[in-house]
């Protein structure tokens, strides 16, 4: 029996589409999303990101009752996406093993547009729903950097992107920043270490007052790459180092930028260096208290659908990241697949169906707010 939510992941999975190439997928979703009833319009983040082809697309279902509630997943899928063949196979979803199955993150699209028609269909009585299907997630989730939040009117959302099984629900996720240094010393021959200023030793000595690896709970860093260039029989004149840092807090994050830059300035004091350091915050970290909106929303929502609840926190980033920087008190959700960016990615047919009927009792559920 052909299942509406199946059949349309599979056609989805099927349109060619990685970050930056997303034209073709956001064409096949603008006409899905006013065939059902929805006002939809793209941004211009095609034209803000290198090779841009797309933008974000913005759909709104207008409600009958007060409230309004934002569901989002992203369209692009990382490298090794094209031509994938999806075969439905003892209960789960699987590539044909040469690609990936793009799970990650068409299963979150599909149960957003099965939620969408299982509303229209029963005809019940909903609050607003504002759809964002986001582009460029997985190239440092660039596609809601360039977001404007002032669109929406939803207050709190679900981000339907996150391994696992339903009824997992992500309270959190790491806030992530890059860590550049630049050390400008003076050369000389080697024989000579007092006309020179070694670059290699100034940077070693930056290190080595920084923290490395786990900092605290919640705070890791990892400085990952450290090179100074040059001959052994001259006294380094360049040396370069970075590193990234993640962490749930984002005072912490802030504290270790701060540090980084201020033991530079130190040390560049100490040792006659010129030291260059300098950070860009990829992303905030959030969490989500269990007392508020989404979580609440989602215990009523498993509870009803009789799927244990799970709440958990999660690691990398995704667009809930920036949607709870922009004030949009937004939790990730799992629909079901595992093994994402590899060739064995996984979904689970049953929990593909069930994040449909997850959806739709999301948007009922979200009136009562
Ligand atoms: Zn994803």
């Amino acid at each position: 029996m052909a299942v509406p939510i199946v059949e349309e992941f599979i056609e989805l999975a099927e349109i060619d589409t990685v970050s930056r190439q997303e034209r073709a997928m956001v064409d096949a979703l603008k006409g899905k999303l006013e065939a059902l009833g929805c006002t939809v319009r793209e941004d211009d983040t095609a034209s803000k990101v290198d090779d841009g082809t797309a933008g974000n697309l913005i759909a709104v279902l207008e409600g009958q009752t007060e409230g309004s509630v934002l569901l989002a997943a992203h369209v692009d899928r990382v490298q090794n996406g094209f031509g994938i063949k999806p075969q439905v196979r003892d209960g789960k979803i699987v590539s044909d093993g040469t690609t990936v199955l793009a799970a990650d993150d068409l299963s979150g699209v599909a149960a957003i547009l099965d939620g969408l028609r299982r509303v229209q269909a029963s005809g019940a009585r909903h609050p607003r729903v504002e759809v964002l299907f986001s582009v460029c997630e997985e190239i440092g989730v660039q596609g809601t950097l360039h977001l404007d939040p002032a669109q929406f009117q939803s207050k709190f959302g679900f981000v339907l992107d996150s391994p696992g099984r339903i009824g997992k629900v992500l309270d959190s996720a790491m806030g992530k920043a890059e860590l550049f240094l630049e050390v400008t010393g003076k050369s000389a021959h080697a024989a000579y270490p007092e006309l020179g200023v070694s670059a290699t030793r100034a940077a070693v000595l930056l290190l080595s007052r920084l923290g490395d690896g786990r900092i605290d709970d919640e705070t890791v860093l990892n400085w990952s790459y450290l090179v100074a260039p040059g001959p052994c029989n001259a006294i380094p004149d360049k040396a370069s180092a970075k590193a990234f840092a993640m962490s749930r807090d984002n005072d912490k994050l802030a504290a270790y930028l701060n540090a980084f830059v201020d033991a530079a300035a130190q040390v560049a004091e100490e040792t006659g260096a010129k030291m260059d350091a300098s950070y860009v915050v990829n992303y905030p970290s959030f969490y989500v208290p269990s007392d508020r909106p989404p979580i609440r929303i989602m215990e009523r929502v498993f509870s009803k659908l009789g799927i244990p609840i799970s709440v958990q926190h999660g690691a990398g980033g995704l667009d809930a990241n920036r949607l709870n920087g922009y004030g949009i008190e937004c939790v990730g959700l799992a629909t079901g697949y595992s093994g994402n960016h590899t060739v064995n990615e996984v979904l689970e047919l049953e929990d593909l169906i069930r994040s449909g009927e997850m959806v739709e009792q999301i948007i009922l559920e979200s009136a009562a707010v």
